[in-house]
């Protein structure tokens, strides 16, 4: 099947060339002209990859990609801006971008891009694409963000979710403290891995028949935690 991506672009000029581009290498590819439009088209749809102007009439790139993120959604995202600038690069890095391209660009650059980010994602953007999951006696339905355990609804908190969707989308990869913080909570919260260890511990209430013996998220001794499913 194709690989879907959402281009973001407001310049009508620059996404009719690159949708040609792309579409011309087999992706299937929708686009949007503002922030606000895309943001609501990720979110609804599922995509592989995104590609997000900085750049754009309402909700700006940055925006989009750090609201992404704290929605949970992972798949790679492509920030592409006019300005040559280093401080845009760590700010979309920062967000949760997964690379960067300054304009103007080569079709060739953008396409390469493109095929890495897919290539490395492969594992994510599979799970991605099941709307539940299955693990022990707890069910989740990634579409209404509901979670039942053993056929009765638990209650989430929207982070506890975001982090539950992620270890899913991860599972058996060690994840560092650090590697949780950026992609779960992203850049507004004061980092601290204190953070992650009592929401870990929330979830393992809520998720383990054995809070204190977990069969699902495992501690791994001075590196982070491993989600076994
Ligand atoms: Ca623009």
């Amino acid at each position: 099947m194709a690989k879907r991506i959402l281009l973001v672009e407001d310049e009508p000029g620059l996404q009719l060339t690159l949708s040609d581009r792309l579409r011309s290498e087999g992706y299937a590819v929708e686009t949007a002209s503002d922030g606000d439009t895309g943001y609501e088209r990720a979110t609804e749809e599922t995509f592989d990859l995104i590609i997000l102007d900085i750049m754009l009439p309402g909700k700006n790139g940055f925006d989009v990609c750090r609201d992404l993120r704290q929605a949970g959604r992972t798949q790679p995202i492509l920030m592409l801006t006019a300005r040559d600038q280093v401080a845009d690069k760590v700010v979309g890095l920062k967000l949760g971008a997964d690379d960067y391209l300054t304009k103007p660009f080569e079709n060739i650059e953008l396409l390469a891009r493109v095929e890495a980010l897919l290539r490395r994602s492969v594992a994510s953007v599979t799970s991605h694409s099941t709307d539940f999951y299955e693990f022990g006696n707890v069910s989740v339905n990634f579409r209404k963000s509901e979670v039942m355990l053993s056929g009765k609804p638990v209650d989430f908190s929207a982070r506890e979710f975001q982090l539950l969707r992620y270890f899913i989308e991860n599972r058996e990869s060690l994840l560092s403290r650090d590697e949780l913080l950026n992609n779960v909570w992203g850049y507004d919260v004061t980092p601290s891995t204190r953070t992650v260890d009592v929401h870990i511990a929330r979830l393992r209430q809520k998720i383990e028949a054995n809070p204190k013996y977990p069969m699902h998220i495992l501690t791994v001794h001075g590196m982070g935690y491993k989600f076994i499913g």
